[in-house]
């Protein structure tokens, strides 16, 4: 962990907010998960962002100005409790470690924010989204009103800290982009033992075990999000999580599944033949995705507008079911109609960082956003065809979505998930090869 990064992000912060501020954001509250059980915690992301801090319970205070004063309100270690759940921070560790301005115990919130809080015009905090800080600026500001006539000033405006914090995350810098290059290489090494070993396997659970084992066998305690191993029909279903059928022969296996590595996501899918061999269907309708998702990447440059990537999808799917008589018409009028919604019914992608669906905006005031340097991205076209009148039976019951994670550079693009084979012949190289199942 680079504490550097998280020292100058501070300060970029407070310098935007300016000396009439204060900026608060908290780490997130442990939860219970039943009993004595607690979920396994992991810190609100921007909180992250600006400490580099773990620890849950946590509340960050930044005073606006040239330079951050930061202010971590953090729990205090006591020796009976840590003998039993370990150490964490506390107040020397936020000063020491986290190379905050000054540190206090949580307990000493309520009494210390309103004295930050008076005196100062502005309050930022992620407006609406956090129950615990609301409520007590609320009340703060109330307090120091009834105070007004002895000369107190009290802040008068609320403002979203997100809307900065969105701004700031979105684009990636060089630490965060090698974070995020080796999430997506740990998960491609859990896709790649998921397709050397399927043929061994009965069940979507043990597949998603195989996931599972390589992201803890590289250090990596959460996934970026639950992973989708959908096998069948089920890869229809979206956002599959059940993982619980069998693994039938002659079907495909859809995988969207990806780690987190120090609190940074990859997001990758990849959809193969649970015996080796993709059939004329799977091939015909596998072939148009990943045309459709490598056309589009290879368009990917600064100043190309984020539409023009589902706009180049929807293109080539439409084309591409046209041409196998899934859609009849002209090319022209299925596009204007959409007639491609009920096989493809999400967009070309996200932003990815430290949410899998990372923060920032998408359109700037009526225009949709033009890519720059250092933002990334997925690019993730899917066909879903699922029981329908409309469209032959040979066609139902197939999923297919191909999921790659790519980074703007200055003049072009790089595919941080290349190295996981994506064309068919890669991928039944790899399944045909290993049906003895002799792969460890
Ligand atoms: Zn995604
Ligand atoms: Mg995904």
């Amino acid at each position: 962990m680079s504490i550097s990064k998280h020292i100058s992000r501070r300060d970029k912060l407070a310098r935007k907010i300016g000396q009439d501020s204060i900026a608060i954001i908290s780490s997130g509250k442990q939860v219970k998960r039943n009993a004595d059980v607690n979920y396994r915690f992991r810190p609100n992301s921007s909180f992250y962002y600006l400490t580099g801090s773990n620890d849950p319970d946590s509340i960050l205070v930044i005073v606006g100005g040239k330079k951050a004063e930061a202010i971590l309100f953090s729990h205090t270690p006591n020796i009976e409790e840590e003998r039993w759940t370990g150490p964490c921070l506390g107040q020397s560790g936020a000063m020491q470690i986290l190379k905050m301005q000054a540190a206090y115990s949580i307990t000493e919130l309520p009494s210390l924010l309103p004295k930050l809080c008076q005196g100062k015009s502005h309050i930022y905090y992620p407006l609406g989204d956090d129950m615990v800080i609301e409520p007590l600026i609320l009340k703060i500001i109330s307090d120091l009103k009834t105070n007004t006539r002895s000369g107190t000033i009290y802040p008068q405006q609320l403002n979203d800290l997100n809307i900065i914090l969105s701004e700031m995350r979105l684009f990636k810098d060089t630490y965060e982009i090698a974070a995020i290059q080796k999430a997506c290489d740990i998960s491609i090494k859990a896709h790649q033992r998921a397709m050397h070993v399927c043929s061994t396997l009965h069940f979507e659970h043990q597949l998603e075990a195989e996931l599972l084992y390589v992201f803890a066998q590289n250090g990596c305690k959460h996934q970026a999000y639950d992973a989708i191993v959908a096998a069948g029909h089920n890869a229809c279903t979206l956002h599959y999580t059940a993982n619980n059928s069998p693994l039938n022969h002659g079907e495909l296996v859809l995988i969207d599944a990806a780690c987190e590595y120090e609190n940074y996501a990859a997001d990758i899918t990849r959809t193969f033949p649970i015996n080796g061999i993709f059939s004329p269907r799977q091939r015909d309708l596998y072939e148009i995705v990943l045309y459709a998702q490598r056309d589009t990447i290879s368009k990917i440059k600064p100043g190309i507008s984020w539409s023009i990537l589902q706009k180049n999808i929807v293109k080539i799917m439409t084309a591409g079911l046209r041409d196998l008589g899934i859609l009849k018409g002209s090319l022209d009028s299925l596009l204007d109609n959409h007639a491609y919604k009920p096989f493809y019914m999400h967009s070309s992608g996200h932003w990815l960082g430290l949410d899998v669906h990372d923060v920032g905006l998408y359109k700037q005031g009526e225009h949709w956003r033009k890519l720059a340097p250092n933002m990334i991205f997925t690019v993730e076209p899917g066909l879903y065809i699922t029981k329908n009148p409309d469209v032959d039976e040979k066609w139902w019951n197939i999923g297919i979505r191909i999921e790659d994670d790519i980074l703007v550079t200055e003049n072009s693009h790089i595919n941080l998930t290349a190295a996981l084979p994506a064309t068919i012949k890669e991928i039944e190289a790899i399944l045909y090869s290993n049906k003895s199942g002799k792969y460890f």
